[in-house]
């Protein structure tokens, strides 16, 4: 199967984030959301992000340029039929993907090879509502998708070896690292993470520890970049809880109950860097613990 066109569906965080890389390394890109605003963001913050890669010489402002004017926008999701490859990095809602994947199809060329960026939702389950479930996979990037190097590769019960095989493909000509995960709730990074992260908050709810404490015991200790409870900030607490929930509805284990102090601070709305406050309170000039 070869793939030159990709068709990025959501232009949020994630999704300019691939459509940057992918144009980045030659694809043609073609990229949509029910929003112009969205999209108009999109393009400025590929720009800006690129201009960044320029500036410490990662890049050449030629190569920029070119990369910028393989990008496509449309609003139109007809527009992404033609695509050799599509993926969806739409909102986290079941619902909306699958209206997306069904207002797509009557589109999409017989052999295009849907994927979804989903962090949680079952590739299985999305893929048996398609007419193609054997051409569907995930295909999860980490945020920031232009600096994180991995990408995990999700076979749903269906997906055949050469889609498989055009995915990886893809991966590696983007110069990222695959790892191949089975459609299992929230997949390999997420299903060890963010249990870790939960674990975290419950340190700091039996009051083991404090904010400050945690964090440097595994800055120090274990020699993690970041404390688990400034990195449950930056991914946002509402999305660590959805995520514990789906574990938990999933495995039907109660080893993956969300703590309770995680649920309360979502329900104060604090849900981290985008909202100004969670387990520290970005405010000022620098972040300072708000317990
Ligand atoms: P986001 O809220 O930044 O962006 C979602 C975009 O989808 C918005 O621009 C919205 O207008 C658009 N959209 C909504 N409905 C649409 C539709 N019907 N058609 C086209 N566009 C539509 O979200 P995000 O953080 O970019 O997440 C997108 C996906 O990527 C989610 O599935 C999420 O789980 C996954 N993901 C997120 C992260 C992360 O750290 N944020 C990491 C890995 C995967």
């Amino acid at each position: 199967m070869s793939i030159q066109t990709i068709g990025v569906i959501g232009a949020g965080q994630m999704g300019n984030g691939i459509a940057h890389v992918m144009s980045q390394a030659g694809y043609d890109v073609v990229m949509s959301d029910v929003s112009q605003d969205a999209l108009n963001r999109a393009m400025e913050t590929i720009r800006k992000n690129m201009s960044r890669q320029v500036s410490r010489g990662k890049m050449a402002e030629a190569e920029m340029e070119a990369a910028l004017g393989r990008i496509k926008t449309t609003l139109d999701l007809a527009d992404i039929g033609a695509s050799d490859l599509v993926i969806e990095a739409a909102t986290e809602r079941e619902a909306v993907k699958q209206a997306i994947f069904e207002d797509l199809q009557p589109h999409l060329k017989p052999d295009t090879i849907l994927t979804s960026n989903t962090s949680s939702i079952s590739i299985t389950r999305l893929a048996s509502r398609t007419d193609r479930p054997e051409k569907f996979m995930g295909f999860h990037f980490m945020n920031p998708v232009p600096v994180m190097q991995l990408v995990e590769l999700i076979r749903g019960i269906a997906t055949d070896e050469p889609t498989y095989k055009a995915c990886l493909g893809v991966v590696e000509r983007i110069g990222k690292t695959a790892s191949s995960a089975e459609d299992f709730p929230a997949f390999i990074v997420n299903r060890i993470l963010v249990p870790m992260i939960n674990e975290a908050v419950y340190v700091l709810y039996e009051g083991v520890g404090n904010v400050k404490s945690i964090d440097e015991a595994m800055k120090l200790g274990a020699n993690h970049p970041m404390g688990p409870l400034e990195l449950a900030d930056f991914i946002g607490l509402d999305t660590c809880l959805a995520i514990m929930n789906v574990l938990h509805d999933g495995l039907a284990d109660t080893k993956y109950r969300p703590c309770p102090l995680l649920t309360k601070y979502v329900e104060a709305g604090w849900l981290g860097r985008k909202t100004k406050r969670g387990f520290y309170d970005y405010r000022g000039e620098e972040p300072v613990p708000t317990r």
